[in-house]
């Protein structure tokens, strides 16, 4: 048994733990949990325990069904909301076989594959998460149409506001169980917020992203209202992204920092760019899993729907923020189409993946987008050699089914599955009448 599993051993029964959640995450990126007393635990860090994986969406077929959740004692924490003596804790488990390999369909393990190979280039990877997400009066119920909390806008400041109210709490609460949040507001739609976690390297951030969805959840329900990462849930008022900001470090040097270059960005970062933007069609798929997420990317409203990288626009899939000059640590890039509702094990697998591979093959960074690249024609777009992403999940699936990188990353089993379940959600969207083909059709035809 090694410290950390001591350390956790003794703090159960110091904070007077009863009762300990080993959390893992599906393939969809939906958060799984069982409940195990402490006495289990010392069996849980040698052996793991042992559950259904045909059960879980992803996971496994059900004749190969046995698996095992070993939790990883470094990510412990007693869940606050759960109360005090006696406290409930939580960890994130690690999914393994029976003969103790690691399971090729658990999401933490594609990206922590991942990130050993750039680890073996020299590179860590880090990520800054911007997280979106709407808060609604009332439990959603088929066919009624949301209330948001407030009629708020970017940056609002509103006396007594049930926003301001409900990020105190929450962050109060991250902050609580180790998560760091560096800024906090109201965003652009009515209701809609936006908390900023710190930079930390991509597995801590992937788990800290399960951890805060749940944490929002709770600290909504609390308060008697409801938080929703759907991409895009209204027609008319923008979706929720979650930018990422991203940077590799070689050591404690940022390798995307060079002095004096434009937007102090080295070669490795440049490349970096050209990497995503280069495979940005065959990742959408997984960054923006969901048909709704395609809503977002082409409703406006700041997201965006073109292929091209941007210093200060908006309007650019990927952006480098100046924010800092003389701050050359701090150079990173930040990715604008990834949305509130992607798997962010997989989801930052495939970005590191993709800009990877712009710095192993050497690719060239196009010309950089000037202009609001919305409100070019196609023809201009089209001459400055700026490609739409993907339409809808179905244009998504049929670039990602061709694509090498994408299985590669995610390794057979998980491509397979994720694409034929992205594609059975497809073919039931796609046989839905809608309200908008009755308002349109039943008047008049
Ligand atoms: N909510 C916008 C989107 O869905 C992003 C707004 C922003 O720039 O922060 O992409
Ligand atoms: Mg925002
Ligand atoms: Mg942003």
């Amino acid at each position: 048994m090694g410290k950390q599993e001591d350390f956790v051993l003794r703090a159960l029964e110091e904070r007077d733990v009863r009762f300990v959640r080993l959390w893992f995450t599906d393939v969809l990126g939906f958060l799984k949990s069982v409940a195990v007393a402490p006495a289990e635990l010392e069996g849980a860090f040698d052996e793991g325990i042992g559950f259904d994986g045909s059960a879980i969406e992803g996971f496994a077929r059900v004749y190969e069904s046995d698996m095992l959740a070993k939790p990883d004692p470094s990510t412990f924490q007693i869940l606050p909301w759960r109360g005090e003596g006696p406290a409930t804790a939580r960890m994130f488990c690690d999914i393994v076989m029976p003969d103790g390999s690691a399971s090729y369909a658990d999401p933490r393990y594609v990206l922590k594959r991942t990130l050993t190979k750039a680890a073996d280039q020299g590179f860590t990877f880090y990520t800054h998460p911007e997280i979106e997400f709407y808060l609604f009066k009332d439990t959603p119920q088929n066919g009624v149409d949301p209330v948001p909390v407030d009629r708020s806008g970017y940056f609002d400041h509103t006396a007594q506001s049930m926003g301001a109210d409900f990020r105190r709490e929450a962050i109060t609460m991250l902050e609580s169980m180790g998560i760091s949040v560096e800024f906090s507001h109201h965003e652009g739609g009515p209701g809609q917020q936006e908390i900023d976690l710190r930079y930390a390297d991509a597995l801590s951030t992937a788990d800290n992203i399960m951890t805060f969805r749940t944490v929002i959840r709770e600290v909504a329900l609390s308060q008697g209202i409801w938080a929703t990462f759907m991409p895009k849930p209204f027609t008319q008022h923008p979706g929720s992204a979650m930018h990422t900001h991203v940077s590799l470090f070689e050591g404690d040097r940022n390798a995307f920092f060079e002095a004096g270059s434009q937007y102090q960005l080295s070669k490795t970062g440049q490349q970096f760019i050209a990497g995503i933007l280069r495979h940005a069609s065959e990742i959408t798929c997984v960054t923006n899993q969901w048909v709704n997420s395609y809503k977002r990317l082409l409703g406006g409203g700041e997201a965006p729907s073109y292929i091209c990288w941007g210093h200060n626009n908006r309007s650019a899939m990927v952006r480098v923020p100046m924010y800092k000059p003389n701050k050359g640590q701090s150079t990173r890039v930040e990715v604008r189409s990834i949305d509130a509702a992607a798997n962010p094990y997989l989801a930052y697998a495939v970005i590191l993946a993709a800009g990877m591979k712009g710095i192993d093959e050497g690719y060239d960074l196009p010309r950089e987008a000037e202009d609001d690249v919305w409100s070019l024609t196609e023809r201009e777009r089209t001459s400055l050699g700026i490609e739409p992403l993907p339409k809808s999940l179905y244009d998504a699936i049929g670039i990602a089914e061709r694509s090498e990188l994408l299985a590669e990353t995610l390794g057979e089993h998980v491509f397979d599955f994720f694409l034929r379940n992205k594609r059975s959600e497809w073919e039931e969207y796609r046989t839905q009448v809608s309200a908008f083909e009755r308002d349109r059709m039943l008047p008049v035809l």
